[in-house]
């Protein structure tokens, strides 16, 4: 049964990209077919930081309905499939984001996990991946202004019936003076699925077009994120 994650914030720049960068290869090398899917069709980066440019199809064609999905996939690191979006204004504006639950229904034959780096916000393009998906994860940085705006975004998700499957605690310091695990499930009320450590190396493996997980395989954050994959993926 394919499950359909959608990767959510409410402010932008948490690491929504980031952590769907790198979950798709760690669940593909971990034996899950998996395909991730930029549903940030007005801000897309996740093909720029996969390596992946100028592209013929992508995500804007396919929701102008220029396309089918099937052309929009590409093959990323472990084997997982990516479908990126174009950088231009008009694909943006070509788009609509109301095909999203079709193109979705296209690919659940073919893998074990979807998932969508959605938007930041509350526009329309940011409300469908959340209604769309099986379980939303929240992508929460352990500060007061992230922690509201995820909570706005929880609240919208459960108003349109969405389901919030946990929340992912990035950037987190190593001095410990974060909010720790408890404490952001208390603030947020919903599960804590794992906790991602702030890590320089992040920035450096998106300069060179890959993730951290694949360029630094045992830097801190592809630690925790090998963790929370395996986790995710049901492996011990
Ligand atoms: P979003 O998709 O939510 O807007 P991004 O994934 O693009 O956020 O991340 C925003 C910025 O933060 C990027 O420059 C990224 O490299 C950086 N970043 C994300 N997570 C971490 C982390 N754990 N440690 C250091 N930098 C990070
Ligand atoms: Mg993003």
């Amino acid at each position: 049964m394919v499950k359909v994650y959608t990767i959510a914030s409410g402010k932008g720049g948490t690491g929504k990209t980031t952590v769907t960068a790198n979950l798709g290869p760690m669940l593909a090398q971990y034996g899950k077919k998996t395909c991730i899917l930029d549903a940030d069709v007005g801000m897309a980066n996740l093909g720029l930081i996969l390596g992946l440019e100028n592209l013929p199809v992508t995500l804007h064609e396919v929701l102008a309905g220029k396309a089918r999905v099937r052309d929009a996939i590409y093959d990323g690191p472990f084997g997982v499939k990516i479908v990126p979006c174009g950088l231009s204004l008009q694909g943006f504006q070509q788009s609509n984001p109301d095909r999203l639950k079709d193109i979705m229904t296209d690919l659940v034959s073919e893998f074990d996990i979807l998932i969508l780096d959605a938007p930041a916000g509350i526009s329309r393009d940011g409300v469908i991946p959340l209604t769309i998906a099986d379980g939303v994860i929240l992508v929460v940085n352990p500060e007061i202004s992230s922690i509201v705006d995820s909570l706005k975004t929880k609240i919208l998700t459960e108003t349109v019936g969405g389901h919030i499957e946990g929340a992912i605690i990035n950037r987190v310091a190593a001095t410990g003076n974060d909010f720790n695990s408890a404490q952001m499930e208390k603030l947020l009320g919903v599960r804590v699925l794992g906790i991602i450590p702030e890590d320089p190396n992040i920035r450096r493996a998106s300069a060179g077009r890959s993730p951290i997980v694949v360029k630094y395989p045992t830097s801190s954050a592809s630690r925790a994120f090998k963790r929370l994959s395996a986790d995710i993926a049901g492996i011990e």
